[in-house]
């Protein structure tokens, strides 16, 4: 019975369902698969829920591209222009950050200026584009920040949803899985914990892009302050809070006190103690400190663990000797274990054989997009 659970025990019947077994990693490959196949064909597109969409890139950068390109990363407030001269391997990059006036910001749009238009990027793509330039093994990249997607090379004849020049060379383009819509027809229901379900609830589009709630950035704090919150109330945590302890408003536990929680390693705690008292919890022991880490290295290894079994979804599908994955996002980049969680994962899942390296990419939008201008032309 419940009395006779010793304290850790009782938390561990809280958290459990972030424990999964390597068998559903593998279950959910299969059905990640499954609804690739199902994106990218025409006749079961419509109802997919990752869209694989194919971009309009062909080519991965091949070292020969040259010329002068104007790269224009337009962000939430900061506007950045960058001039990237391209010399066979050499790059040269210069570029100017501008804030973005709010007469622009809130204007119709139809200003603007005199230059062509070659290329439109998201990030993945160049995430993928930057880091392929030098590395010829490189076509997956992925990006894992507020939110999380990946694309890489696919063969145009299984693309059943191309639509331009059928047969024009090279045969095979960018696809943008646009993957964290995963689970939203509820394949990953089996997964889900109770956390899961009430952050979806209290989201801005419950229902969607299930996959990369229980992956990104965005979302990865909250749940550990869903399950913090609960610990709490069961009294298995911090022995007294005020109802008005940060800790109970939502959105109050960033993402990235994760990544600080999780880079104490020593019994001071230090890290997690700055994060209680910015939380304004009142009181709190040197155990309390070890349970709130626990959690948080739960939660950020099945995220790791998630985008791993995603990675070797698309690895396995290439099936190619070497695999260079390109990554970027501030989850990737800060947080202490998302690297190694995500290598250990992966090794488990491929098939045997296979070799891969997750690479931290650099500048997809300002040299990214650049690349992808020059490929662009290259194949006009
Ligand atoms: P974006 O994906 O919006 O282009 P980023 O790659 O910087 O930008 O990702 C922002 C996300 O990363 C936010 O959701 C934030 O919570 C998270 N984040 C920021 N800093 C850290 C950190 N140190 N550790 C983990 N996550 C972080």
């Amino acid at each position: 019975t419940t009395e006779q659970l010793t304290k850790y025990e009782k938390i561990e019947t809280f958290v459990k369902g972030f424990k999964l077994s390597g068998a559903a990693y593998k279950r959910v490959m299969a059905l990640l698969h499954q609804e690739m196949n199902n994106g990218l064909r025409k006749q079961s597109h419509t109802m997919a829920d990752i869209k694989m969409f194919p971009t309009f890139v062909r080519s991965l950068p091949d070292g020969s591209e040259k010329g002068e390109f104007l790269a224009l990363d337009l962000g939430g407030t900061n506007f950045r222009v960058l001039l990237v001269r391209l010399q066979a391997v050499d790059i040269d990059i210069q570029s100017k950050t501008y804030l973005i006036p709010q007469r622009i910001m809130l204007g119709t749009g139809t200003q603007n200026c005199k230059v062509e238009i070659v290329a439109v990027v998201n990030d993945a793509v160049g995430t993928l584009m930057s880091a392929a330039h030098g590395d010829r093994n490189c076509e997956i990249g992925l990006i894992l920040g507020t939110g999380c997607n990946a694309c890489y090379m696919e063969y145009l004849d299984n693309v059943g949803t191309w639509k331009n020049d059928e047969d024009h060379h090279p045969k095979q383009v960018i696809i943008n899985t646009e993957w964290g819509a995963f689970g939203d027809n509820g394949c990953l229901d089996f997964m889900r914990t109770e956390y899961d379900t009430e952050l979806d609830t209290f989201s801005i589009n419950p229902g969607k892009q299930i996959m990369e709630k229980m992956i990104s950035g965005m979302y990865m704090g909250e749940i550990v302050r869903l399950v913090l919150e609960r610990l709490t109330r069961e009294g298995l945590l911090f022995r007294s809070v005020d109802r008005e302890c940060a800790l109970f408003e939502r959105g109050r536990f960033y993402t990235k006190y994760v990544s600080e929680i999780e880079s104490d390693t020593d019994e001071f705690f230090r890290n997690t103690k700055q994060v209680l008292d910015e939380l304004h919890v009142e009181s709190y022991t040197t155990e309390d400190c070890k349970i709130v880490k626990y959690v948080c290295t739960l939660i950020s290894a099945r995220a790791a663990f998630l985008a791993a079994a995603g990675l070797a979804t698309l690895i396995n599908r290439l099936n190619k000797q070497d695999m260079t994955i390109a990554v970027d996002g501030s989850l990737y980049r800060f947080h202490p274990r998302f690297h190694n969680l995500m290598c250990l994962k992966i090794k488990e899942l491929v098939k045997p054989g296979l070799k891969f390296k997750l690479s931290l990419s650099h500048d997809g939008s300002g040299k990214g997009a650049a690349l992808t201008a020059a490929v662009s032309l290259r194949l006009r």
